[in-house]
C-alpha cells in the first residue's frame, strides 16, 4: 500500500510561521525585559531581527528549488537568478534542510556570491573603495544575529517536520 506523504508547508505557510513566531517572541522580550528579567539593547535586537527576517525571507531552506520557482528566490527580486546554481546543487530537502550544515550551505554560498561581485567590481573598476563594516564584529553582535539566523531556520525545518538527525541517519525515501 502507498503511504501518502506528509503535506509540506507552501512558502506562505512557512512565512506565517515565522512571522507569527516573531511577534510572540517580540512581546515576550519587550515584556521580560520591562519585568527586568532580560536586558537587550536595541542594537542585539535589531541584529536579532534583521538576521531572522533574512533566515525567513531571503536564505530559506527551500532555496534549494530556485532551480525552478519558489517564493524565497523570487524574494530577491532580480537577483534571483543568482540562486538557481544553489538549486542546482542541493537536492530538495536534502543537505540544504539540516539543522546545521543546511543554514551554513547559504551562508557560504551568500559569501562566494558576494566574493565573485566584488571581484568583477574591482577588475572592471580597480579603484572602487569596499564598504567596510560599519563597527568592529564582535560576539555581542554575531550572537543575536546567528541565534536569528537559526532560529528562523529551524522553525522552517520543524515545520516540514525534519528532525535534527536529519542527514545523519541514511533514510532515502523514494517518493
Ligand atoms: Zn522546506
Amino acid at each position: 500500500m502507498r503511504h501518502s506523504r506528509p503535506s509540506v508547508p507552501s512558502g506562505r505557510v512557512h512565512n506565517i510561521i515565522n512571522m507569527t513566531t516573531f511577534a510572540v517572541l517580540g512581546v515576550g522580550a519587550i515584556w521580560a525585559s520591562r519585568q527586568g528579567m532580560i536586558s537587550v539593547t536595541q542594537v542585539q535586537a535589531s541584529h536579532f531581527a534583521l538576521a531572522y527576517l533574512a533566515g525567513t525571507f531571503l536564505l530559506s531552506p527551500d532555496l534549494d528549488l530556485s532551480e525552478g520557482r519558489v517564493n524565497s528566490k523570487r524574494n530577491w527580486g532580480i537577483l534571483g537568478p543568482l540562486w538557481v546554481p544553489y538549486g542546482m546543487m542541493f537536492s530538495h530537502r536534502g543537505l540544504s534542510h539540516s539543522w546545521l550544515l543546511g543554514p551554513l550551505t547559504r551562508l557560504v554560498y551568500l559569501a562566494i556570491l558576494g566574493a565573485i561581485v566584488i571581484g568583477v567590481l574591482r577588475t572592471v573598476w580597480p579603484e572602487m573603495a569596499l564598504p567596510a563594516f560599519p563597527e568592529p564584529l564582535e560576539w555581542k553582535v554575531l550572537l543575536p544575529a546567528t541565534l536569528g539566523y537559526f532560529l528562523s531556520q529551524w522553525l522552517h525545518l520543524i515545520a516540514d517536520g525534519i528532525r535534527p538527525d536529519h542527514g545523519l541517519r541514511r533514510t532515502r525515501r523514494r517518493n
